[in-house]
């Protein structure tokens, strides 16, 4: 990843003095230039820049505004800014790390503390950026199944909430699918549970590319998987539902030498007029409809209208 340094400064010879100190000691890679504060934030904006230094004395925007834009936009707040003054007395600095700024530094510098404190928040700043970085990656660990790429089940039931409220806000129809793969336990003793995963994945891929983009998918235990259609009437959920399953039935799986084809029973639940409250009053019909799918000879979809 390429380090980058944004220079603002209405001196050209000062941000050439600086931007020369810099690239001796082979600190940033990129080097961007501005000549006041207007300047510098559009440059801030559209690149993707590790710090700043800036002058305080500017025509129009000068370092203070400067600082008072960047701290106002949550996506710039993080670079840090070293602001460089002509001034010696404590009031302009202590104004300036008020504002917002990292640092500071008297025009009159020694390269090396340059150096020194640029490494320092230069340093900072990375460390932050891959600490966000793993948050996120966190983040989305927490929420997906690590088998098949989809929502774990916290993730699918807490999504499922947030949905079900919503639909019945705003009266809306929607329809909750339970899918049961059929005979899995045989796919496993027969072909080893490495073949058994494979199926897995590719079931969830399948459905998931079938399902709508709005739909909220994932899987809900061991071979079963579950999917809310939110604003769908009935006739549209039996549609999507019927769809997934076929789409199931019909895609074969390959595992080393050996193509294997598996089926899902499923259960839908369609709700019209709202007369449920609990998402697990949903689930229950669903899941009893999913029992008669398997219970009539499996590889179908028993929809109830409650
Ligand atoms: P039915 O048609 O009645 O649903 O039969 P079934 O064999 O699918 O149902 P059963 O509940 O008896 O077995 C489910 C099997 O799913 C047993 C379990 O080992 C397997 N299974 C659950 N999670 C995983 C997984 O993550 N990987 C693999 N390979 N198998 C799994
Ligand atoms: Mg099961
Ligand atoms: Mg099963």
């Amino acid at each position: 990843m390429t380090t980058t340094v944004l220079i603002i400064d209405d001196s050209e010879a000062v941000r050439h003095r600086i931007g020369r100190i810099l690239q001796q000691h082979h600190i940033f890679e990129r080097f961007l230039y501005g000549g006041d504060g207007l300047e510098g934030f559009r440059i801030l904006r559209q690149e993707s820049v590790d710090l700043v230094l800036c002058d305080l004395d500017m025509p129009g925007i000068d370092g203070y505004k400067f600082l008072r834009m960047v701290q106002s936009d949550p996506a710039q707040r993080a670079v840090p800014v070293i602001i460089l003054t002509g001034h010696e007395d404590i009031d302009s600095k202590v104004k300036g790390l008020g504002a917002g700024a990292s640092d500071y530094l008297t025009k009159v510098f020694n390269d090396l503390e340059l150096i020194a404190r640029v490494k320092v928040h230069l340093h900072n700043k990375l460390l932050q950026d891959e600490l966000r970085r793993k948050n996120e990656e966190l983040a989305r660990i927490a929420r997906i199944d690590g088998l098949t790429g989809v929502a774990n089940r916290r993730y699918l039931m807490e999504q499922l909430e947030v949905e079900f409220q919503r639909c019945l806000r705003y009266g809306h129809p929607f329809a909750l699918m339970m899918l049961d793969l059929d005979h899995f336990k045989s796919v496993n003793d027969t072909h080893g549970h490495h073949a058994g995963d494979a199926v897995l994945a590719t079931v969830a891929q399948v459905i998931s590319t079938t399902l709508r983009t709005h739909d909220v998918f994932g899987r809900y235990g061991g071979e079963e998987f579950a999917a809310f259609l939110p604003e769908t009437d009935k006739e549209d959920a039996v549609g999507v539902a019927e769809r997934c399953r076929a789409a199931v039935a019909d895609t074969p799986v390959h595992v080393g030498e050996t193509t294997l084809r598996v089926t899902a029973s499923m259960g839908l639940a369609a709700v019209t007029d709202a007369k449920l409250h609990q998402l697990t009053e949903l689930v229950r019909m669903a899941d009893g409809a999913l029992y008669t799918a398997k219970r009539d000879g499996r590889n179908r979809l028993v929809p109830v209208f409650p």
